[in-house]
């Protein structure tokens, strides 16, 4: 960590970044996975977009505006955090718990968004506003056992959970446009649209923008995980089934349960939540948004800054839910293509480009100017 403090009486800022990262296997790169060699402008290494880049970039951002005297009305912040790829209890969320002091900020940036690209014929960064809430759950389908050369004794709970899974697999929610996604939508389609006009909109476009729309418009549910029965011969009495389940952000557990057991059906069965991360959003009209908005409209005049909801979750949640921290995902990428970033990111030959480093450092210090000036 590392403070720039404040005068007094301004907002404060946290460049919130972590310094893990997932494996890599040596033998699937072309480079050494540690070596973060320079090649052809890029840096080439295991978290060079996940997001080593961004910890260098904040970094640079925070050291440089205190070698030139800047002055913030409330602190700027740098936290480097550890465990956010396992998520094990001894990164932000033990900072928040035990530091409060130390990580509690008005605004953060964090990563989760900030690539440049091409929808509907305009050119967009995108900024992440908003995160949907992993919630898997189990489902402990009960039966009888018996030898299998003789179905007809037991009652098989893995044929039961079979027909539940169908059920599961077929289930389309009711489609909503949510704030972030609703402005998204209004950005491109130039008007304000329905849910379902919204995912026709998206169809005509591309198939890649309506799947993506798709899961940020309802919840999602994709059976995953199924045992039962340890022996070929023998018939299960119970059969164990993970749901990778994500609510929208906002939607909670209880108001999803009875809509869930409605879709199971009748049946002898336990259902159990595994957990519930993310889930949170920040608000869009804000001095942050302002900022970010400021920094794009001054290096790509042409393009708009759009909030987008993200599939995934980051560490930003814990800000939010901790504090109320103002979070956005926002690292600027435009020199690398989008989509080849999300094909890299966990996976091998990872790199950056050096001037989207640069672009990052660029903004994480015009924010902290126009925010904590
Ligand atoms: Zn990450």
């Amino acid at each position: 960590m590392a403070r720039l403090p404040g005068t007094g009486g301004g907002p404060s800022l946290l460049l919130l970044s972590h310094t893990d990262t997932v494996v890599a296997d040596p033998s699937e790169w072309q480079v050494d996975p540690w070596s973060g060699e320079l090649r052809n402008g890029e840096v080439w290494g295991r978290g060079a977009l996940d997001m080593k880049g961004e910890v260098a970039a904040s970094a640079v951002a925070i050291a440089s505006l205190a070698r030139e005297g800047f002055e913030p009305t409330g602190d700027v912040i740098f936290v480097a955090a550890a465990d956010e790829e396992v998520g094990d209890g001894f990164g932000l969320p033990w900072l928040c718990e035990e530091h409060p002091e130390a990580v509690r900020a008005d605004y953060a940036l964090n990563e989760g968004a900030g690539e440049r690209v091409q929808l509907a014929g305009r050119a967009l960064y995108l900024c992440s506003t908003a995160e949907k809430m992993s919630s898997p759950f189990r489902l402990r389908v009960h039966g009888r056992a018996g030898h299998a050369s003789m179905p007809g004794i037991a009652d098989n709970a893995l044929t039961k959970a079979a027909r539940m899974i169908e059920r599961l697999a077929a289930y389309r929610s009711e489609l909503r446009l949510q704030e972030e996604t609703d402005a998204l939508v209004q950005m491109l389609a130039g008007q304000k649209l329905g849910a379902e006009e919204a995912l026709a909109f998206a169809r005509e476009l591309d198939p890649f923008a309506a799947e993506t729309l798709e899961p940020l418009l309802s919840l999602t549910l994709s059976p995953t995980m199924i045992s039962a029965s340890e022996r070929r011969n023998v018939i299960p009495s119970t059969c164990e089934v993970v749901v990778d389940c994500r609510l929208l952000p906002g939607q909670t557990q209880d108001e999803v349960e009875p809509v869930l057991h409605e879709v199971i059906g009748d049946g002898d069965y336990d259902f159990e939540w595994i957990e519930a991360r993310g889930g949170t959003r920040s608000p869009l009209q804000t001095p942050l948004w302002d900022a970010v908005a400021g920094f794009v409209a001054e290096v790509d005049p042409e393009v708009a800054l759009a909030p987008i909801c993200v599939a995934g979750f980051t560490d930003s949640h814990w800000l939010r839910e901790s504090f109320g921290t103002v979070a956005y995902g926002f690292f600027p990428m435009r020199t690398m293509d989008a989509q080849l970033a999300a094909r890299l990111i966990h996976s091998a030959d990872e790199r950056a480009h050096v001037d989207d480093l640069e672009l990052g450092v660029e903004c994480f210090r015009h924010v902290a100017r126009s925010v904590c000036g």
